[in-house]
């Protein structure tokens, strides 16, 4: 059976663990090739394109800060020239420096915005000039609820996250009428990743407010990422899909 993103190329940023990693496996087991980026963890990003390749497709590891617009352009072009194309990118990759704000410094402010935000942004920019002349693409945002709903303590995060919301429509809006899509998922508490920084206690209270009464997993991200990078996504773009077991709602 042909699988469905079968000859398709994609970069998913942050891939060397947590979310992104599921994500990269994910598009890999539909059938695309799959550029995994990291920032440090050079050993993690190379297990992720291992269990690419386990899973039957092709992968290469780049390394590169997507916060730095040159190095968000050079992910681009080891991508093309490793596939030949990019159809899908994945901007996944993202920090978290929480705080009440009458704490958080300027430092980290920044360090939030940069990754999260204007680093969507540099691999956007970079990945549509390829896209724009195929008249074809799927760009997909890992946003958050908190970009959604706000939360104590992450006033630069929830702003990076409300931030990638507007992104997204706006970016939906210019490239609409060249083929491309441009959308994002708004996770919840996903079981993987910056959660395991929560105590007990901020888990516990988590899952009070989580209608399905549970922690997501990964694959319940990953699989929206496959279903808005295949062809059944065509018709939709400029949203934000939460996956969150109905928190935000
Ligand atoms: P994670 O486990 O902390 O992984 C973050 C990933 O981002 C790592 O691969 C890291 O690479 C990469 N990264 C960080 N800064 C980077 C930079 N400047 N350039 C390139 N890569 C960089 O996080 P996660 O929980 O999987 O979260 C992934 C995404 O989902 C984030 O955007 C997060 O905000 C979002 N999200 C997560 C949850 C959740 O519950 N986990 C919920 C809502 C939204 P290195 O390993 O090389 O540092």
């Amino acid at each position: 059976m042909t699988k469905p993103l079968a000859g398709k190329a994609a970069l998913v940023t942050g891939a060397s663990r947590g979310l992104g990693r599921a994500i990269a496996i994910a598009l890999g087991e539909a059938g695309a090739s799959v550029a995994v980026n990291f920032a440090g963890s050079a050993a993690l990003a190379a297990e992720t394109a291992e269990r690419v390749r386990a899973a039957g497709a092709n992968a290469i590891v780049v390394q590169g800060d997507v916060a730095q617009p040159a190095e968000a352009e050079r992910l681009v072009q080891e991508t093309v020239a490793a596939f030949g194309a990019i159809d899908i990118l994945v901007n996944n990759a993202g920090v978290n420096r929480d705080t009440l704000a009458l704490r958080l410094s300027e430092a980290d402010w920044d360090a939030v915005v940069d990754t999260n935000l204007k680093g969507a942004f540099f691999c956007a920019k970079a990945a549509l000039r390829t896209m724009i002349r195929r008249r074809s693409g799927r760009i997909i945002n890992i946003s958050s609820v908190v970009g959604l709903m706000g939360n104590a303590g992450q006033a630069n995060y929830a702003a990076a996250k409300a931030g990638m919301i507007g992104l997204t429509k706006a970016l939906a809006r210019e490239v609409g009428s060249r083929g491309i899509t441009v959308n994002a998922i708004a996770p919840g508490f996903i079981d993987v990743g910056m959660t395991e920084a929560l105590s007990e206690q901020q888990r516990a209270a988590a899952l009070e407010q989580i209608p399905l009464g549970r922690f997501g997993t990964a694959n319940d991200v990953a699989a929206l990422v496959v279903y808005l990078a295949g062809d059944a996504a065509g018709y939709l773009t400029g949203v934000t899909i939460p996956v969150d077991g109905g928190l935000a709602m």
